[in-house]
């Protein structure tokens, strides 16, 4: 069985192709980028609704097939934006019924999870989410997968992206920090806010904001950010593991492409004998692929969607999603 899977929950349009034994096919990515930084959704669902049609021909050029040899399509249907969600349903639930196949609505961040499982080899792992617009610590426990942190308010990328918007940085600010950092020497205090298990960003983000109009460098600001962020969700995620007891810990979103925070996480795992797995870069930030393969999964379970089980959910809550899959 061959899947094809359209992510767009946010700011990328992206294609995948797997095969049920998970073999990606292909991967293409197109992320809305833009000088002033921040996504508007109804931009963002613009940007989907012209590059779809193109990546869906560059993803079957890639993996070297028509549509004829699709078995499946897969969206993501939640959580998200959502003119940026409609824009991938919509196009799913078209191809869909043109080349007559099933079609099947995909948790976003279950796909993280997933994708990650299948391509590093972990198999039952805490999964530390960190992207744009989720920051979640999620775990399997009880037939589903469960959040057991989150933040409170924005997502850890948001933070970062905002705090580049504001400096002068562009849009995804993320890698920017992540330079600007090395070069950081002094660690400014910033609020450390963890609650709970949970986390929350939007302070942080304005005493850096106030601490740039001091005067306070670059560099340093950076620097602190990092390390200040990173330490919560390294903190968060310990615990987590140490609740469900898994001794493997598993990255996934864009930010976890941060060299540092992969430090972090495996410094924390090897105090705790656990083991780290960091899926490739193009399978931690938003894809098709992992739309693709989770589609797969829940197919073989035995899922199956029509059109009218298709909506989009735009709160869709990772702990909402019976993981049928797995026993
Ligand atoms: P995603 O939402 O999962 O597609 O990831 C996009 C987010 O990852 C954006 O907010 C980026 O700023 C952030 N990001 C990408 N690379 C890095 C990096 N090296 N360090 C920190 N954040 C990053
Ligand atoms: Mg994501």
């Amino acid at each position: 069985m061959i899947c094809l899977g359209i992510e767009g929950t946010a700011h990328t349009a992206g294609i995948g192709i797997v095969d049920d034994d998970g073999h990606i096919l292909a991967n293409v990515i197109k992320m809305i980028s833009g000088e002033s930084g921040g996504i508007h959704p109804r931009e963002a669902a613009n940007h989907h609704v012209q590059e779809i049609p193109i990546q869906l021909e560059k993803a079957l050029e890639e993996a070297k097939l028509t549509y004829k040899d699709i078995d499946l399509v897969s969206f993501s249907q939640g959580p998200g934006l959502g003119p940026c969600l409609r824009t991938a349903a919509t196009a799913a639930r078209s191809l869909a019924s043109a080349i007559d196949v099933p079609i099947m609505g995909v948790n976003h961040c279950v796909a993280h999870l997933e994708i990650g499982r299948k391509v590093t080899g972990c198999s039952d792992p805490t999964l530390l989410y960190a992207s744009g617009g989720n920051t979640q610590v999620i775990a399997y426990a009880g037939g589903r997968y469960r959040v057991f942190g989150e933040t409170l308010d924005i997502g850890i990328g948001n933070m970062l992206d905002k705090f580049g918007r504001e400096t002068g940085l562009q849009f995804p600010s993320g890698p920017k920090i992540e330079q600007l950092a090395k070069e950081g020497k002094r660690l400014i205090d910033l609020p450390y806010s963890v609650k709970g298990m949970d986390v929350a960003f939007s302070g942080i983000l304005t005493a850096a904001l106030q601490l740039r109009k001091k005067d306070a460098s670059m560099e340093d600001l950076c620097f602190s950010l990092q390390e200040t962020c990173f330490s919560m969700l390294v903190e968060v995620t310990e615990r987590a593991m140490a609740h469900v007891e898994k001794e493997e810990v598993l990255l996934g979103g864009g930010v976890v492409q941060n060299k540092r925070l992969q430090e972090m996480t495996r410094i924390m795992a090897e105090e705790r004998g656990a083991k780290m797995f960091v899926p490739p870069g193009r399978l931690c930030i938003d894809n098709g692929a992992m739309i693709a393969w989770t589609g797969i999964l829940m197919h073989k379970s035995g899922i199956r969607m029509t059109i009218d089980d298709t909506s989009i959910r735009q709160r869709f809550r990772t702990d909402e999603v019976d993981v049928t899959w797995r026993s």
